[in-house]
């Protein structure tokens, strides 16, 4: 056999594998890979020519080579022009220009049959097989444009390409340069088509290999593949597709093995559809077309996982559920929100949730806040307001507690309950609760608050600082920063059985008591009221929550409840706060029945720190008592 037909057959036998191998999985079809797989085709087809148009010369009349020759050189042209495309594709600002694109295939097919109105010639000397002629002369003109145009895209917009495309691309260029210039020196040497192939392996293995999107242990589509397969649907507007997430966190109960998982997905693969994908952690995805059967399907994989698993194995999972993609602008969006709402829903412990316009509508009002927390204490536009508390006993307001108020833009105040959640669970809490505690401590610093007949100022802590095990420290810091005495100030903590770190919460305590800070348990009497928390904190104070204090004025059992619990925590030692109190005849009430301290718009709402002082000296300082 002619040495050069035995070079273009391992061309094709590389390049006939590669078809195989990038056609053979086909439910998620990136079109990026579509391109690879029109390049690879008409690669193959061109090495086929090539061989065809060898053969032809050795051994059919010259008519018929020319003819071989020719379909050939179209191929060249064609082939060449793919690789551009297939570059220019990755460049992202060139991708979206599909009419650009249709124009350059139009020229392109204009370019490609003009060989076929060129002469060619054939050269049969043993050892010198070639075609040459006007036809040849023009095709290695044309082609080698194309290459140079690849080339140069590769080289100015390097910074838009994905860097391992464009590396493989580049490296891909100057092969088929390389063979191109040794073929026109050397025509004997037939090694175009070679390096075409050597080119599309390189490719193929570096970046289209469709296999290197699915994930080694579970079979299923990795999440970049998600990734890249949303971004394609929501570019091209089709977002005729829904969504279920299946979220697995692993707990104490519920450990998931990777045989499990794979079970689960093969179930999904077969039995749901064929387009599952890996989410976050071990959340896996299955895409499914938007047809309204979205609920039948969440229907039948709920039963299935009731059904258990292999071994016994039984998985109780969050399902999110997304009924359209069209809820999403892009694919970053879908992210984000999923990122969101995957952790509220295992917090939440929902067992489905479904996406829809009032979801996304939160997340953008939490990330709109969680912004604007981030600014304003980077703009120090957080600013505490104080409400007094009035002691029965001394007749006078001898503290008062620190609440925290957002500054607007617009100068406008934002009422904690609309920050102090968000802030909670986006972590922002640890560094505004400093703050508040900051601004507290330079009050006192500023102000010689027992003067005025205050003896303490009390600071709302969050769950979340608590658990803290740097809290002790850092507020002791702080303290020392502003040359303040620990029994200036009060920490309000909340009974809550969201408490996972008791241990540090009591560290923490205990310290800051062995310095002189006093403790309240604040909220008594809402949520999971638990008199053992009573018992087992060392607080000083119980701070009746103001819903306790209503039903006491209302409902004849409250009444008699609140009644027993304050003779008893009277007699544990501890003092008790009223809060919420707006009437005179609760404050009478309340101090007859032997409330140490009240608070409430009885007296005053929480006041600016310059009114509140005001308050203070007016009230404190007059003879007749309230
Ligand atoms: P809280 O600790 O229970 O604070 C008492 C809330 O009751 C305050 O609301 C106060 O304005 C309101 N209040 C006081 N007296 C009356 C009354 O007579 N009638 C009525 N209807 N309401 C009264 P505010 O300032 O909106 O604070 C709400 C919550 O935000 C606080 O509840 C506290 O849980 C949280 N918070 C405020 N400041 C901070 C802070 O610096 N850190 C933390 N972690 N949470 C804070
Ligand atoms: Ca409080
Ligand atoms: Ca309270």
């Amino acid at each position: 056999m002619n040495q050069s037909i035995q070079i273009q057959f391992c061309a094709l036998i590389f390049l006939l594998l590669i078809c195989y191998y990038s056609f053979k999985r086909q439910s998620v079809i990136l079109e990026s890979m579509w391109i690879y797989r029109q390049l690879v085709v008409v690669t193959t087809l061109c090495v086929m020519a090539d061989i065809c148009s060898i053969d032809a010369i050795l051994y059919a009349p010259e008519s018929q080579a020319a003819i071989y020759c020719r379909i050939y050189l179209f191929l060249v042209i064609w082939t060449s022009f793919l690789s551009f495309n297939y570059v220019c594709y990755d460049i992202v600002k060139l991708r979206h220009k599909k009419k650009l694109r249709r124009y350059f295939f139009i020229f392109t097919f204009i370019l490609s049959i003009i060989p076929f109105a060129l002469p060619i010639h054939c050269n049969n000397v043993p050892g010198e097989i070639y075609s040459y002629g006007p036809a040849v002369t023009y095709t290695f003109i044309v082609a080698p444009i194309y290459i140079i145009g690849s080339i140069l895209m590769i080289l100015f917009f390097n910074k838009l390409m994905n860097p391992y495309r464009s590396h493989a691309a580049m490296l891909w260029m100057l092969l088929e340069t390389t063979g191109a210039m040794i073929q026109l020196f050397n025509r004997q040497i037939l090694l175009v088509s070679f390096s075409m192939a050597l080119g599309v392996t390189i490719l193929f293995a570096k970046m289209e290999n469709p296999d290197s999107g699915i994930d080694r242990n579970l079979g299923i589509y990795r999440i970049q593949m998600l990734y890249e397969y949303l971004k394609q649907l929501f570019d091209n507007n089709k977002k005729n597709y829904s969504l279920i997430i299946i979220t697995n966190e692993s707990t104490e109960k519920t450990s998931l093995s990777e045989d499990l998982l794979l079970e689960v997905s093969n179930y999904l693969k077969k039995s749901i559809s064929d387009k599952v994908f890996r989410g976050i952690a071990n959340d896996l995805v299955i895409a499914v077309p938007d047809d309204g059967g979205l609920d039948q399907e969440l229907v039948q994989i709920k039963k299935r996982f009731e059904a258990g698993w292999s071994d016994n194995q039984f998985i109780n999972p969050h399902f999110i559920s997304v009924p359209s993609l069209k809820l999403f602008k892009n694919e970053s969006e879908f992210f984000s929100a999923y990122r969101y709402y995957s952790n509220i829903v295992s917090d939440n412990h929902e067992e489905c949730f479904v996406f829809d316009n009032d979801a996304i509508n939160n997340m953008e009002e939490y990330r709109t806040m969680q912004n604007e927390i981030k600014s304003a204490l980077s703009e120090d536009r957080f600013e505490i307001f104080l409400q007094p508390i009035y002691s029965v006993q001394e007749q006078s307001f001898v503290s008062a507690e620190a609440l925290v108020r957002l500054r607007g833009k617009d100068g406008n105040i934002i009422m904690p309950n609309r920050f102090i959640p968000i802030a909670e669970s986006s972590g922002q809490i640890e560094q505004l609760g400093e703050r508040v505690f900051e601004l507290v401590c330079r009050l006192i610093h500023s102000n010689d608050i027992s003067a005025i007949g205050l003896q303490y100022i009390e600071v709302n802590l969050s769950v979340v600082q608590c658990e803290n095990p740097e809290l002790a420290h850092k507020f002791l810091k702080i303290m020392h920063k502003y040359d303040i005495n620990a029994d200036k100030l009060n920490l309000e903590i909340t009974e809550s059985g969201a408490i996972k770190q008791n241990d540090v919460l009591l560290d923490n305590m205990e310290y800051l008591r062995k310095f002189g800070c006093t403790f309240s348990l604040d909220d008594f009497g809402t949520g999971e009221s638990n008199l053992n928390y009573v018992v087992n904190m060392p607080v000083d104070i119980i701070k009746f929550d103001r819903t306790m204090i209503r039903s006491y004025f209302s409902n004849e059992k409250a009444k008699i409840m609140l009644e027993s619990v304050t003779e008893m925590i009277k007699r544990m030692g501890m003092h008790i706060v009223a809060e919420g109190v707006e009437e005179q005849h609760q404050l009478k009430q309340l101090s007859d029945l032997g409330i140490d301290y009240i608070q409430g718009y009885y007296f005053s709402k929480p006041l600016p720190v310059d009114d509140f002082l005001d308050f203070i000296r007016r009230n404190n300082s007059s003879t007749s008592k309230i």
